[in-house]
């Protein structure tokens, strides 16, 4: 399987991340990129492409221009502001408030985020932007006829909505190459979503349409980041209705009972029809991930590759979560190789 990968990630590297009242060294950081490119390498997985270059306007078939302009300036506005640490917001259009971006930069942010963890810094953007650029060149391969790749997207994605960032996520890669793959001929798309958080961003980015399924296993949003979405009863709205499925799961969760729930992922997958299968691909659901409650095992990710390549269908997957740092790179290539073996 080809890889797409570019060292420009690197360049998101933030010093802070607020957590327990504390601002710490971040769970997302460039280490984990470069433990998985390292295992790709060690396992001789297949080649490693640099991404291409397709601009914004695939980035601005799901994110609209304001929301890209704040990510690209938002860095210069906060030191004009005369702010001396990373960007962190600190205040949100919260319940009955008004829901219009304010001038202040401070104010701005709490506008765009979804949550405070995520610290904007200077070259954010470029890496941001770098990363949907490895999702795009791996839908474009697809297109091209390959039947799987791997875009090692940094930033991961899949907590970006259209028009907020939050939880390590700037822009939604996987929303971003689902949509490519529909511009470009697909009718139809399944996203799977099998990092431990809820893939928040993708669920509402493609809530209301019919020619994206969306599917996410995922810690039960009543223990679990993101919290305010992800729920069993979210099942879509208007032409979208049916094709959203979520399936929370408790603290504690093994493989055995996680791997029931990828089962009946893809046999709505199967039944849908699509032409193509983008996997969010986490590997936070690791038994030793330190945010994280899911109990999977290492050897379990050669399972689940083996079951998604079952499906039979042109797959990209694209890098999510994973925070388990050491192990990052054996898990994520796991999925991969049990794809490629089964
Ligand atoms: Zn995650």
């Amino acid at each position: 399987m080809e890889t797409i990968y570019t060292a420009k990630h690197k360049l998101r590297d933030a010093r802070t991340e607020l957590f327990g009242g504390q601002l710490v060294a971040p769970f997302e950081r460039p280490s984990r990129a470069e433990h998985v490119i390292a295992r790709i390498r060690e396992e001789g997985l297949g080649a490693v492409s640099d991404p291409d270059d397709f601009g914004m306007d695939p980035i601005h078939a799901i994110h609209p221009q304001h929301f890209t302009d704040f990510l690209r300036t938002a860095w210069g506005r906060w030191k004009e502001a005369g702010f001396e640490g990373e960007a962190i917001p600190t205040s949100w259009p919260a319940r009955r408030m008004v829901d219009r971006p304010p001038r202040h930069i401070d104010g701005l942010l709490g506008y765009y985020a979804l949550s405070a963890e995520t610290s904007l810094t200077e070259s954010t953007w470029d890496a941001a932007y770098a990363s949907a650029q490895v999702a795009l060149t791996g839908a474009e391969r697809l297109q091209e006829g390959a039947s799987a790749a791997f875009a090692l997207c940094r930033p991961p994605g899949h907590h970006a909505t259209a028009d907020m960032y939050g939880g390590f996520c700037f822009l939604n890669n996987a929303a971003i190459a689902a949509q490519h793959m529909l511009s470009h001929g697909a009718c139809r798309v399944a996203i799977l979503d099998i990092d431990f958080h809820h893939g928040n961003g993708t669920q509402d980015i493609f809530y209301d349409r019919d020619d994206v399924l969306f599917i996410s296993l995922h810690g039960d949003p009543l223990d679990a980041y993101p919290y305010f979405l992800g729920h069993a009863e979210e099942t879509g709205m208007g032409a979208g209705q049916g094709h959203t499925l979520n399936l929370p799961m408790p603290p504690g969760t093994t493989f055995a009972v996680w791997r029931e729930g990828l089962a009946r992922a893809l046999s709505k997958i199967a039944e849908y029809g699509a032409d193509a299968l983008v996997v969010s691909l986490g590997v936070d659901t690791f038994e030793n991930d330190p945010i994280s409650f899911f109990k999977l095992r290492s050897e379990d990710f050669l399972t689940t590759g083996q079951d998604l390549a079952a499906a039979n269908m042109p797959t990209l997957f694209a890098m999510e979560g994973g925070y388990a740092v050491e192990e990052i790179g054996i898990n994520a290539v796991n999925v991969l190789q049990g794809f490629e073996g089964a």
